[in-house]
């Protein structure tokens, strides 16, 4: 295995980014169209609308990945091996209630951002799904995945709760 001196990495490090700057300093000048920063409005382009639903949705399906993993060593009567008394039977199951219901949850939003990405593609996405309105850009910053505006939504609860 070739070693690299340390000094020499250093030296490697330092370089890089110093003529880096330099090139974007002397790029900003000449020809940069100023607002590739949000400012203002600070609405995300149809590309940064993807990266991030799809990043939410990996992160979302690996989590999934994760707690289906450890529930299933948990599940009681799995392995067998341990001595259950009542309570813990019953403490278990509920811990096991908790999961599913947490998985529940997570499989729901996974759907849901596999929907914001299809809403994406038909150039539909950030309109809310029940009035047409636009949806608020902090909304959708926070939760990519939403369909509705906060007035739709609101109502959509306060029908669930009637319900
Ligand atoms: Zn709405």
């Amino acid at each position: 295995m070739a070693k690299t001196p340390e000094h020499q990495q250093r030296t490697d490090a330092e370089r890089i980014p110093a003529t880096g700057s330099g090139k974007l300093d002397s790029h900003a000048t000449e020809s940069a169209p100023r607002r590739r920063t949000q400012r203002g409005g600070r609405r995300a382009s149809p590309e940064q609308t993807r990266e991030h639903l799809l990043s939410e949705r990996r992160a979302a399906v690996e989590e999934l990945a994760r707690l289906t993993r450890a529930a299933e060593r948990e599940e009681p009567g799995g392995t067998g091996e341990s001595p259950f008394e009542e309570g813990d039977v019953a403490q278990a199951t509920e811990r096991v209630d908790m999961s599913l219901m947490h998985r529940a949850r997570i499989a729901e939003r996974i759907n849901r951002l596999t929907r914001g990405l299809e809403r994406l593609a038909h150039g539909e996405y950030g309109t809310c799904e029940e009035c047409g309105r636009a949806i608020e850009p902090a909304r959708l910053a926070a939760m990519p995945e939403v369909a509705v505006c906060r007035d739709c939504q609101e109502r959509r609860e306060r029908r669930e709760r009637a319900a």
